[in-house]
């Protein structure tokens, strides 16, 4: 029977006499785990050598952004940046439960402070920042200290003059912070804005899902986008599209390999192969000091850049050539801009 036609009632009330789903605790990424697509099943170990890729099917799991900055670069390699910021509660908004409640039962079942983790890294010995969100913290919803960190992630990098890469996962803004939550789509898309006068390159990693207010802001705006497969990647879920337009819409709606199609994203990447891919790229936007192509200084590095531009331009023709232009001043066709 198909959902099209049905009310919609947001009613607290009803929620509540249904038991409500956000008080049941949510597993997202568990050490050992079931495939929902084959049945497979695997140890905690085999998850965590298969990257919490299915290796039957190909199913991507949920990571913990912690695991993901061990999965791009060397495992315990990567320095935490601001990792005490903790949410205020201006409005002290009570939905089921007062806001103070659910950001402290949020930080002791992920161990983690907020819903994005900001830190200095190396992926394939190129130094960057990194913001990697998680989506078991609430959601990974973005409200004020997470558009906070982004920002001063992002201020970092312009500074040090590394690349920045960004892996979304979110349901968007944090609804118990109101416009203040809403707020932070400008303030990151404005800390984006910096970056490109810096000349400082941007790589997003979008994984499932990344919709609303995060996928309307910075999510959208990388140089160059990867995403993971299967990934939900929309402004509204299909759900919602459905319940409101009352149009039945197709099984891929939002998917990566649709929008891999639509021209949002340059390349659906399994995540096993992500941190050579990004390694790649940032070789060629950012060669790692000492072997910049400078005076004949380095022909290897400058050899492999030239291969590696080739090989960029197949998968992601414009991208690369948008990214690539944003860092070479000469070029006279940096003002169209990937912001
Ligand atoms: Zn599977």
């Amino acid at each position: 029977m198909s959902r099209v036609g049905r009310n919609i009632n947001v009613s607290f009330e009803r929620l509540r006499h249904l038991g409500h789903r956000q008080d049941r605790p949510r597993r997202i990424a568990s050490d050992a785990g079931t495939c929902p697509k084959c049945d497979s099943h695997y140890s905690a170990d085999e998850m965590r050598r298969n990257m919490r890729v299915c290796p039957a099917c190909g199913h991507h799991f949920a990571v913990t952004a912690r695991e993901r900055l061990e999965q791009l670069g060397e495992p315990g390699g990567y320095t935490e940046l601001w990792p005490d910021l903790r949410a205020a509660d201006p409005l002290q908004f009570t939905d089921l439960k007062p806001y103070v409640e659910r950001i402290r039962d949020a930080e002791s079942s992920t161990g983690m402070g907020e819903a994005i983790v900001c830190a200095e890294l190396e992926i394939r010995h190129v130094p960057c920042v990194a913001a990697i969100m998680d989506f078991s913290f609430m959601g990974g919803s973005m409200g004020a200290v997470v558009g906070e960190k982004f920002a001063r992630a992002c201020e970092y990098a312009a500074q040090k003059g590394v690349p920045f890469v960004v892996l979304s996962s979110s349901g968007g803004a944090r609804m118990q912070e109101g416009t203040l939550a809403l707020m932070q789509m400008a303030k990151t898309v404005i800390a984006l804005d910096a970056l490109a006068d810096a000349r400082v390159p941007v790589i997003v990693i979008l994984a499932h899902p990344t919709t609303g207010g995060v996928w309307a802001s910075f999510a959208s705006l990388g140089d160059v986008t990867y995403a993971e497969p299967g990934a939900l990647i929309a402004f509204s879920g299909p759900r919602v599209i459905e319940e409101t337009t009352r149009e039945v819409l197709p099984s891929d709606f939002g998917r990566a390999e649709r929008q891999l199609a639509n021209g949002q994203v340059d390349a659906v990447v399994d995540r096993r192969e992500l941190a050579a891919r990004i390694g790649r790229v940032l070789a060629i936007l950012a060669p790692p000091p000492g072997q910049a192509a400078q005076g004949g200084g380095s022909l290897q590095w400058a050899q492999d850049a030239a291969g590696g531009v080739g090989r960029a331009a197949q998968s992601f023709p414009e991208a690369a050539r948008k990214a690539i232009n944003k860092i070479l001043p000469s070029s006279g066709d940096d003002t169209e801009g990937g912001k």
